[in-house]
């Protein structure tokens, strides 16, 4: 039974006022808010078992290690992964897609090429355009159409024996676009034999992800978009791919042997986890996976939708409303201006007094702005914890900054 109300209790930060009226909280694509389960386990860790993991002898430290495993184990089963040591804690996405582009440094070499699209933010933009000033690659994107949807011809175009990598978001977080990476990977690995990486930052907190069905050799996202605390991330790979590539940071926990002669590295996960952990961060990523769980992906999956049609609907009944991707598929967000109105953060102002929490701006995606020639767009984003109600308040706010502002 998917009971909203009883959702709503499990997040304390959501029943609050904000500039005098009632939270509406539709950032959710920015980060979401975390239930009690998330910041209680969180707390537990440090008020009862915080010790360093991994090199302890003394039993807080042991139950610190077995939680922070145990939560490995739980996110392995949420991506279905084959193997536990296929999962690797980061601080996030964008860690995740720097770590991945370094190590790869020596697998390039200049004129390879790394596929990347449009609709990717910046940080599965950037760090390939380092990889290409480091080895002389080149980046080729594949463009998209007005709604937003990728032309996929130019990936059959694009892909060729000097094709490295293909990077690509599961679903954008400026549009909410999601792309079909099955057939992504499926095209790819016909006719190249290249790294394909998939920013699942926007798709993790939606539906159910399967690393293997996807058949994708690195996966990535955020735990803080997916109820979990800021700063916990995590970072798939295959394991042949992990155990050939270099280590990514040098230092404690990532090595066997250490010497002045010569060092030797550990296996996996810790191989990639150099420093001490996020240890309460991480375990309260497992209670995030568990609360995603307990609600389940189809009940999420279905409420997420119908938010989705049911504000569309209205917003698009607002004369000169654009929403951006309007006809695509898309999951969790509605991004868009209203006609006359070029500055989105003005009505983010008006929004934001009636309570209401949107993102305006570029989204860290700079070109999907250029490509429709804006500045930025108005985004709502979607939680399992929103309502219809809260929608309609949106949409009252919208026609309420369309009258002060036009
Ligand atoms: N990729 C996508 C699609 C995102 O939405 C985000 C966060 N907005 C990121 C990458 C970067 O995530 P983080 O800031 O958590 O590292």
């Amino acid at each position: 039974m998917f009971d909203i109300h009883e959702i709503r209790s499990q997040f304390s930060i959501l029943n609050q006022e904000v500039n005098g009226k009632p939270l509406v909280y539709l950032d959710n694509a920015a980060t979401s808010q975390k239930p009690n389960s998330v910041l209680e386990a969180y707390n537990r860790y440090y008020t009862e078992i915080n010790a360093n993991v991994h090199r302890g002898i003394h039993t807080l430290s042991q139950l610190a290690t077995e939680e922070m495993e145990l939560s490995r184990r739980k996110i392995q089963k949420f991506i279905n992964a084959e193997h536990d040591f296929e999962v690797i804690f980061t601080k996030g996405t964008t860690e995740g897609i720097n770590l991945i582009s370094y190590i790869l440094t020596s697998e390039l070499k200049k004129d390879d090429e790394i596929i990347i699209s449009y609709l990717e933010h910046h940080s599965n933009i950037v760090p390939w355009q380092m990889l290409c000033e480091r080895t002389g690659a080149k980046l080729r994107v594949i463009p998209m159409d007005e709604n937003g949807v990728l032309q996929l011809e130019y990936l059959d175009e694009f892909l060729s024996e000097k094709t490295k990598v293909v990077s690509l978001n599961q679903v954008s977080n400026a549009l909410g676009v999601v792309n079909p990476i099955s057939e992504i990977t499926a095209k790819t690995r016909a006719a190249s034999d290249a790294y394909i990486i998939i920013d699942g930052a926007q798709s993790a907190p939606h539906f159910k992800i399967d690393v293997q069905t996807l058949d994708c050799d690195f996966f990535v996202f955020s735990g803080h978009k997916m109820y979990a605390p800021m700063g916990t991330g995590v970072l798939y790979g295959k394991r042949e791919i992990l155990e050939k590539l270099p280590p990514f940071q040098g230092g404690g926990e990532m090595i066997a042997t250490c010497s002045f002669d010569r060092t030797t590295y550990a296996g996996l996960p810790f191989k990639y986890e150099a420093g001490t952990p996020n240890v309460g961060g991480n375990i309260a990523l497992g209670a995030a996976v568990d609360f995603i769980e307990r609600v389940g992906h189809e009940n999420i999956q279905n409420h997420e939708n119908a938010l989705l049609e049911y504000a569309q609907r209205q917003l698009l009944e607002i004369e000169g409303l654009k929403i951006y991707g309007e006809k695509a598929n898309r999951t969790g967000v509605v991004s868009f201006n209203l006609e006359g109105i070029g500055i989105s953060s003005d009505v983010g102002m008006i929004l934001d007094k009636m309570g209401v929490a949107v993102r305006t701006g570029h989204h860290c995606t700079q070109p999907i702005m250029d490509f429709f020639d804006i500045a930025g767009t108005v985004r709502a984003s979607f939680a399992v914890y929103n309502t219809f109600n809260e929608i309609d308040i949106l949409v009252e706010g919208v026609k309420k900054a369309k009258r002060m502002l036009a």
